[in-house]
């Protein structure tokens, strides 16, 4: 199975914060499993660390209310190529991102308060037919 993996669920320091959500779970489960990791906030250019985001009246805006829904959009197009060039089965997602969430996104008030929702990332692979699973589920 080819399985696309969020990248800081591997560890990788791609967080806005500058650090990962490394998971043991993650990495017994993809052993054996070809693996696509990729990064859609990174991919769309932006930097390490950089200001949380969240969805906002539908546009991905900063804590400093800077628009950077181009960034994060462009980012998940680039991985969703990347996701269909590879021909992945599955996707498992970092919980609650405003790209990778799969069940609940925070809701816009930078005040910590969720609601259901997909991020940009997750919304778009799921409208190509990409099974996406959150971590928290695996
Ligand atoms: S965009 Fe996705 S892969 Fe990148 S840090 Fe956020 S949750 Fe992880």
């Amino acid at each position: 199975m080819k399985i696309l993996v969020s990248a800081c669920l591997l560890g990788q320091d791609c967080k806005y914060n500058g650090g990962n959500n490394y998971s043991k779970k993650v990495a017994e489960y993809i052993k054996g499993h070809d693996i696509v990791s990729v990064c859609p906030e990174v991919a769309g250019g932006l930097p390490v660390p950089r200001i949380p985001c969240e969805i906002v009246g539908g546009k991905v805006t900063n804590k400093n209310g800077e628009r950077k829904d181009l960034e994060f959009r462009s980012g998940a197009e680039i991985c969703l190529k990347k996701a269909l060039y590879e021909k992945v089965d599955l996707a498992i997602l970092q919980s609650r991102s405003p790209s990778c969430g799969v069940k609940q996104i925070y809701d816009g008030s930078f005040t910590g308060k969720l609601i259901s929702g997909k991020g940009v990332f997750a919304e778009l692979l799921s409208k190509h037919g990409i099974k996406i699973v959150d971590v928290e589920d695996l």
